[in-house]
């Protein structure tokens, strides 16, 4: 199945109470685990890229390249959707371009008219394309590729102003972080979370930072609306630790230990497994 945008999929979602996971890629062992565990569970899948990860990959044209040719030739049938995470304007033009199906703008450092403008045009080429498109209002804490945020709630105003030029998704500070949590986090702002859904009505909301939020926010978080769910930086902790446990366990020196496709197995499977345990806690599974 080619991809499709992100739209079908989360209006699904979020009438079904459930959430689609996005998950990062950084290489091919990612996109592949990703890719066949969204479809051994019958579930929907968003492919996120940031601008850092598809520069590493050689440019966003490489990226699509890839993902296109494993769908064909792992026979991918679950819907995916190849969407550009935290995008800059000029970044979201490209990954038009290059053929993503979805992107994200993020103009949450922008004073909110400004936002307004660059996600407003956007909107109208996306809607030509065929895209799906994302924005942000409130920056949302933590670091992602540089862009450093405070943790802020977004204001429900400002959400239902930006919801209104018929974005696709609204990712919306609400306490969340990028990155692990700190010790004395202060959770979720359901209160926040719960005005900006009474202001927006069906448009999916989407979570950023998923990595540590306890299950029982997240679930909460489903029922007040949140549609997509971001998860990044927990894939890369699980291929970590999967790859120094086989490298301290000697490993890579036995045999044929050495080859790549070896010494990245655990990693992989460590990525798949993080990546089923998301989609059973989000409810994305079975519903392709
Ligand atoms: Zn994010």
């Amino acid at each position: 199945m080619a991809l499709v945008n992100a739209k079908e999929m989360l209006t699904k979602a979020k009438q079904g109470h459930y959430a689609v996971g996005q998950f990062n890629i950084n290489n091919l062992e990612w996109t592949k685990a990703i890719l066949l565990t969204a479809q051994e569970l019958n579930s929907p899948v968003i492919l996120g890229v940031s601008e850092g990860a598809g520069k590493y990959m050689c440019g966003y044209k490489t990226v699509v390249g890839m993902v296109n040719g494993m769908l064909e030739e792992l026979n991918i049938t679950v819907p995916v959707a190849l969407h550009l995470d935290h995008g800059s304007y000029e970044g979201a033009k490209a990954c038009i371009e290059a053929g993503f199906s979805s992107v994200m703008f993020d103009g949450s450092h922008y004073p909110i008219e400004e936002n307004i403008e660059k996600t407003k045009e956007l909107v109208a080429i996306c809607k030509e394309r065929g895209l799906s498109i994302e924005a942000e209002v409130g920056s949302i804490g933590g670091e992602e590729d540089g862009v450093i945020g405070a943790g802020e709630c977004a204001d429900p105003q400002e959400c239902k102003q930006i919801a209104d030029l018929g974005v696709t998704m609204l990712a919306a500070g609400i306490g969340n972080i990028h990155g692990k949590y700190p010790e004395n986090w202060a959770g979720l702002s359901f209160e926040t979370l719960d005005a900006i859904q009474q202001l927006t009505g069906e448009m999916p909301l989407v979570l950023h930072g998923g990595t540590g939020i306890p299950a029982d926010m997240i679930k909460k978080a489903i029922t007040l609306g949140v549609s997509k769910i971001n998860v990044n930086t927990e894939c890369q902790l699980a291929f970590q630790a999967a790859t120094r446990e086989y490298i301290e366990a000697g490993k890579d020196l036995q045999g044929k230990g050495f080859d790549p496709r070896k010494l990245l197995a655990p990693g992989f499977e460590a990525i798949k497994a993080t990546v089923k345990e998301k989609m059973e806690l989000f409810g994305s599974v079975g519903k392709a």
